[in-house]
């Protein structure tokens, strides 16, 4: 896969892909990410991104010049083009599998009040939102969701880092998990886990992840 992200920050973004999982996947050649400063695509001596919006209103808009310029230069015929925004479809743990299987993502990050409506209206596929709430900035957004997406792609995570008993995967929450001493501060690991029976385990843990998906998050549970 390879994604190229766009935006006036381009330090934000960097952090989280110089550090463990995203940087192995990097070097590996797993992924490639280039991450492009918006104001390298504006003409003018004070390298503007931004304007006031048309109608009056607090704050400003980025302009939809250096962001046309940048997809146009990067888009391939195998590209999405996606806008991060919070009134976007909300990232889900299956958006983030579909999103896996492109082979070429470019990522618009926000700033400001947002953008010009013609970014939306004739370069963007999708708009993702990581949640309801506002964030001031889209390049943490970017990173949580590229974050989500590069985990997924073959080889990426070790056998032993799994996705597959993640959270949301199966559509459940995971159930609660141990590592040794099997006994701390008088607090015991359950003797099921300690067995070595596996087909024992494999149910405790089912039960356990129904039941706790059941206590946290009804709404998951389809016929309960
Ligand atoms: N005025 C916009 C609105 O009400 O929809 C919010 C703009 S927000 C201050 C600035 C940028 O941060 C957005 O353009 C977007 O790129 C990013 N952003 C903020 N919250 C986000 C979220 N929940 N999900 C994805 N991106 C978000």
């Amino acid at each position: 896969m390879e994604i190229d992200v766009l935006t006036l920050f381009p330090r934000i973004f960097e952090g989280p892909l110089e550090e463990s999982i995203l940087k192995r996947a990097q070097s590996r050649g797993l992924v490639v990410v280039r991450v492009h400063n918006l104001r390298d695509f504006t003409h003018d001596k004070h390298r503007v991104v931004d304007d006031k919006p048309y109608g009056g209103g607090p704050g400003m808009l980025m302009k939809p010049e250096p962001i046309f310029e940048a997809v146009e230069k990067f888009r391939r015929t195998d590209s999405r083009v996606v806008l991060m925004t919070p009134q976007g479809s909300p990232l889900t743990q299956a958006r983030a599998e579909e999103f896996s299987r492109v082979a070429h993502l470019i990522i618009i990050c926000g700033h400001y009040e947002g953008v010009d409506e013609r970014v939306r209206a004739a370069l963007v596929n999708d708009e993702v939102s990581i949640g309801d709430y506002v964030l001031t900035n889209g390049a943490l957004a970017a990173a949580v969701f590229v974050d989500a997406v590069v985990r997924l792609l073959p080889g990426v995570l070790g056998d032993e880092n799994s996705a597959d008993d993640d959270s949301f995967t199966d559509g459940l929450l995971e159930g609660p998990q141990y590592t040794r001493p099997p006994e701390f501060r008088g607090l015991t690991v359950p003797e099921v886990l300690l067995s070595g029976n596996h087909e024992a385990i494999a149910k405790w843990r089912a039960e356990w992840a129904r039941q706790r998906t059941r206590e946290r998050r009804p709404d998951l549970l389809k016929e309960d």
